[in-house]
């Protein structure tokens, strides 16, 4: 029976061809991929993601001007 439960997953960010390897806590199907976040589930990985894509545009924006 596909059912939502609650864990924590190690899951890739990917952002402009870059990976990020994040714990996100969340409601995840124990079926297939689908999984649901809570606001507090975002906010949870929020910060690591903002920043991870703070230096891939700061990698993006050096190779332009070199
Ligand atoms: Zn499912």
């Amino acid at each position: 029976m596909p059912a939502f439960m609650r864990q924590v997953r190690h899951i890739t960010h990917v952002y402009k061809g870059h990976r990020l390897k994040i714990k996100q806590p969340g409601e995840f199907c124990n079926v297939c991929d689908q999984f649901r976040l809570s606001p507090e589930d975002i906010a949870a990985t929020a910060e690591e993601i903002t920043k991870f894509h703070t230096s891939v545009v700061k990698v993006q924006f050096g190779k332009t001007r070199s």
